[in-house]
């Protein structure tokens, strides 16, 4: 099947008629608690479009956040798919073994920060990768305590739940929490009450005396960082805090962990977030992009940390599904063969100085952001850095009815988000934009 027409096209209002009856069948049948960004049913999807059971072309600025990369239909994943799923679909890893397994291994610590000796774990979820890299990072040091940012999104199970920072939706209700989880200020440049300049600095002077005066280093498994806060806000950290983080973890026998899990695969412009750093993290989590939309995620990092697990102490039923590492190696293959990683900083060189544009001409908004193919425009009321979490909302819902699929994100509620797949079509794009820009200077 060849992929859609790339090209915005508009046949019904967004929803039309067929995603609303289909819609209001969903209300009857799938519990209340999934929340949806744009209440439109998908026929088919690929490349930067997505088409709708009415018909309609929407163009894809979301990527079911931050997966499809490679697109919703890439002909090399799907390939790789349909020839494992002929051969077999499943065997469980820990009953008997299949090359796959091993192969997304190998290119995960081939890929992955450091050319230390590494090894890698496959898991089913970014939360359980998660999970499990806390797990390995505890049974490394022989300590309990795990430290994470504000603004923190590391997922919705317990433990990731515990370490994520938003209340409302994620915890509200849901406690009690995981025991041992303690927070740092994130070191948010646009919001630090010293001034971006600062933030690196005094973020990193929170993070050594919570730790110290707090915690006791020596009671500390693990921090934990995105390396730039995704569902927090796309806050990029200032320049050497990443680094500094690195280097108080080493000097304390305290496990590095960066959680790349949105971050990862070329979406910013590099293949690890970490890399415009050059900041080497004892463990790395990735999921989402990692299989082109299959459900695969890993924990990869410093072989005598991850093999302080025993035989038996990790792993799960679907852990590593071998459909999902071949939808994996053929993800792989199509960002390194079609260079995405440059591609993702040829979409900021073409969207950002736009955003910027509107940042000079639109007193709501308060800032631009981001890197690569993950950027964002947080709105503010104006004349004041309050967040204004109503104007991102209405620039959300009218670039939904325009046929753009956009995402709100932050703390506050207060951030528009792009995330385009890393093979979108430039027109369209621009397109996409285009209908942003309207959107934001319409609710201004
Ligand atoms: C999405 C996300 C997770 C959780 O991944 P799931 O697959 O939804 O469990 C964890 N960390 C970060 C940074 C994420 O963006």
């Amino acid at each position: 099947m060849s992929q859609p027409e790339q090209r915005r096209i508009l046949r019904t209002a967004i929803p039309g008629p067929r995603s609303q009856e289909l819609h209001a069948r969903r209300r009857q049948e799938v519990a209340g608690g999934f929340g949806i960004a744009v209440p439109v049913f998908v026929d088919r999807a690929g490349g930067g479009v997505v088409v709708d059971v009415d018909g309609n072309h929407l163009i894809d600025l979301a990527s079911g956040i931050a997966v499809t990369s490679v697109g919703a239909a890439d002909p090399t994943v799907v390939d790789r798919v349909a020839r494992q799923a002929e051969r077999f679909t499943h065997t469980c890893f820990m009953v008997t073994e299949y090359d796959g397994f091993v192969e997304v291994a190998a290119a995960l610590n081939r890929l992955t920060p450091g050319d230390h000796d590494k090894r890698t774990a496959l898991f089913t979820t970014g939360a359980e990768a998660v999970e499990n890299a806390v797990k390995i990072a505890r049974a490394a040091t022989g300590r309990p305590a795990v430290v994470a940012l504000g603004h923190a999104y590391h997922g919705r199970t317990l433990l990731t739940m515990s370490l994520t920072a938003k209340n409302v939706p994620y915890k509200e209700g849901f406690g009690p929490f995981a025991a041992e989880v303690y927070r740092v200020p994130s070191p948010y440049p646009y919001r630090w009450p010293g001034g971006p300049e600062k933030a690196a600095e005094e973020g990193l002077a929170a993070l050594r005396d919570t730790v110290q005066s707090q915690i006791g280093a020596h009671n500390v498994a693990a921090i934990i960082v995105e390396p730039i806060q995704g569902e927090g806000g796309f806050i990029v950290p200032p320049a050497g805090y990443l680094r500094g983080v690195q280097e108080f973890a080493a000097e304390h026998g305290i496990v590095f962990i960066a959680d790349e899990i949105q971050t990862g695969f070329g979406r910013t412009g590099a293949m690890f977030a970490c890399d415009h750093e050059g900041v080497v993290p004892d463990l790395v989590t990735t999921a989402k992009a990692l299989a082109g939309g299959l459900p695969l995620a890993a924990v990869t990092g410093r072989a005598e940390i991850m093999d302080a697990v025993a035989p038996g102490g990790i792993g799960g039923t679907y852990a590593g599904n071998p459909v999902a590492c071949a939808a994996a190696l053929g993800a792989l293959e199509t960002i390194e063969r079609d260079s995405l990683v440059e591609r993702a900083r040829a979409i900021e060189a073409a969207v950002l100085p736009r955003l910027e544009a509107l940042r000079e001409s639109c007193a709501s908004v308060g800032d631009v952001r981001g890197r690569g193919a993950m950027l964002a425009v947080e709105f503010v009321r104006p004349g004041s850095t309050d967040p204004a979490p109503e104007t991102a909302r209405a620039v959300a819902e009218a670039c939904h009815r325009a046929g753009v699929i956009t995402l709100v994100c932050g703390t506050y509620g207060n951030v528009i988000r792009l995330l385009p797949p890393l093979v979108i079509d430039f027109d369209l794009l621009a397109d996409g934009v285009g209908v942003l820009e309207a959107a934001v200077r319409e609710a201004s």
